[in-house]
């Protein structure tokens, strides 16, 4: 009989780090000001150790988060570097509790990890390993909740820097305001520039589409998260009376999650965040359901995997780009003319700078 000689997992290293922002981003659903940030080795027999970040959006999910997945360690100790094998124990493991929340995360860090140890393992770049080549992916740049003038100075600093797409907080008081920042940015960026924006969540369905009769006059290449996440009606209402496409995913729990939204046409593109739709393994199974029904992908938040996965999925579209998680990367993610520019780096592309994660530990 053949014998076993794969690679196997030996243990887990986990920890927390708050990394403030160099400005706070302003959304019309709060502020964000640091990211709590919980940092995954998973340590093979070879030696070689992949990496993963996830991101609990608030200090108080910090420690518990983290102790979940140094707790899911002893489930997996032993196991085969087989990331699509060792997620489909845990998803039967976690049926009965759920697969969304602090367990979704915790299971997200787990399997980017693998993927990345496994490519590492290999030499390989995640890309190369996942049957693709490396290709420059378009990236649009972030702009808060910053009003008329500071989005406009955002947008200029984003042209400066050769981006050819931002995506601007919006949900101001009133759809007056809303338009004078679309305009403010036109103004700033120029004609070529692609605008998206971003209500967080914020309108009812009815409001949605009360604004969008006067937003589908500006040219906007997408509207996100109009109306709650999970209101997939709602969100079908809205994309139904708009002519501008809707676009969300990133906080669908899971491809089921996306399937739902796709079946109720709630949503022109999708975007899918690479930690809540189940990490590399989760992506590769949505970037097919995509490929299947011809929607376009971006992502959300993660540039560095995500511009590698983005490189796999037939139907990518725009990269989020953010810098919020630099500070702690040896070598973030490079940016040459609005263009996400990957090497040939083995793994998923993340080297702890080990002097950071120190000074910023939580
Ligand atoms: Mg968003």
């Amino acid at each position: 009989m053949h014998k076993d000689s794969s690679p196997t997992i030996q243990g887990f290293k986990v920890r927390a780090v708050r990394v403030p922002m160099t400005e706070p981003h302003k959304t019309a659903s709060g502020v964000i000001t640091e990211s709590p940030l919980v940092l995954t080795d998973i340590l093979t027999d070879t030696g070689i150790s992949g990496h993963s970040i996830v991101f609990t959006y608030t200090p108080a999910a910090l420690k518990p988060t983290a102790g979940l997945i140094q707790n899911f360690e002893a489930l997996v100790q032993g196991d085969a570097l087989a990331p699509a094998e060792v997620e489909q124990k845990l998803a039967k493991r976690f049926r009965l509790l759920g697969p969304q929340g602090l367990v979704g995360i915790a299971l997200a860090a787990i399997d980017m990890a693998l993927w990345d140890a496994l490519a590492r393992v290999h030499s390989m770049p995640l890309v190369r390993l996942l049957g693709e080549v490396e290709k420059p992916v378009r990236a649009y740049g972030a702009i808060g909740y910053d009003g008329v003038k500071g989005s406009g100075n955002g947008a200029e600093s984003w042209a400066k820097r050769g981006f050819t797409g931002v995506k601007a907080k919006i949900g101001y008081p009133t759809v007056q305001e809303d338009v004078a920042v679309v305009r403010a940015i036109r103004k700033a960026a120029g004609d070529d520039m692609a605008i998206m924006v971003d209500y967080n969540q914020c309108l009812t369905p009815t409001e949605a589409v009360e604004r969008l009769r006067v937003l589908d006059d500006e040219g906007l290449t997408w509207v996100e998260e109009p109306t709650l996440a999970h209101d997939y009606a709602g969100h079908a209402l809205v994309a139904r009376e708009a002519r501008t496409p809707i676009q969300c995913g990133e906080n669908w729990w899971g491809t089921l999650d996306m399937m739902h939204a796709i079946e109720a046409q709630a949503s022109d593109f999708v975007m899918p965040d690479v930690m809540k739709i189940g990490g590399v393994s989760g992506w590769l199974r949505a970037a097919t359901i995509a490929q299947t029904k011809n929607i376009r992908v971006s992502n959300h938040l993660w540039p560095e995997i995500s511009t590698r996965l983005l490189c796999c999925t037939p139907t990518a579209h725009w990269l989020e780009y953010a810098d919020w998680w630099n500070p702690i990367l040896t070598e973030p993610l490079r940016i040459e003319k609005g263009m996400a520019i990957i090497d040939d780096a083995i793994g998923s592309g993340m080297e702890w700078n080990e002097d950071a994660v120190s000074r910023f530990s939580a």
